[in-house]
């Protein structure tokens, strides 16, 4: 494990959030969102009416900016956001949940509570001096981001497609010479 376990989760969740914008958008429907909401552990209010799909829509480009930046504009972004929530870190333990950090209160909006998780996260990546382990897709037609958590800082795809679709044309290029 490179950073702690709840900071790697919402790493985790908030790449596919951002990467859930490309071409083709991939959150356009409550039940998309609802999906989401339940295959990452979300707890906490969920009304799953359009409002919280559209603010958590609109959340996903401040989340791309903060997990590209460089880390000195990270600091900024994580302060911003932090600050702009109220938030107040506090330990929690829940359901099947070890102890991990809730920084906002669960009746905060979702995409308030997932800004703030990210920020939360970005904590560690920048405190450790970690931000190799975030970038862009090596694909040259995708701009999906890519979190790297492998101990041998190995990826470069931001998704099996992606992977896959280069482990071709590289096996076809090495055919053809
Ligand atoms: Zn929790
Ligand atoms: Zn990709």
């Amino acid at each position: 494990m490179v950073f702690a376990h709840d900071a790697e989760a919402a790493l985790v969740s908030a790449v596919e959030l951002a990467n859930s914008a490309g071409d083709p958008d991939t959150l356009t429907e409550p039940d998309q969102l609802a999906e989401f909401f339940a295959r990452h552990g979300y707890t906490g209010r969920h009304t799953g009416d359009r409002d919280e799909l559209d603010e958590v829509r609109a959340l996903r480009a401040s989340l791309r900016a903060l997990l590209l930046s460089d880390r000195d504009a990270a600091v900024v972004l994580v302060n911003e956001m932090l600050a702009r929530a109220g938030a107040i870190p506090r330990l929690v333990r829940h359901d099947d949940e070890d102890w991990h950090v809730h920084a906002t209160d669960p009746d905060a909006s979702l995409a308030t509570r997932i800004g703030v998780e990210t920020a939360m996260a970005m904590i560690d990546v920048i405190r450790a001096d970690e931000h190799s382990r975030l970038g862009v897709c090596a694909d040259d037609s995708c701009e999906g981001i890519v979190l790297d958590l492998s101990r041998n800082r190995s990826k470069r795809y931001c998704s099996v497609a992606c992977g896959n679709r280069n482990a071709v044309a590289a096996y076809r290029t090495r055919r053809r010479d």
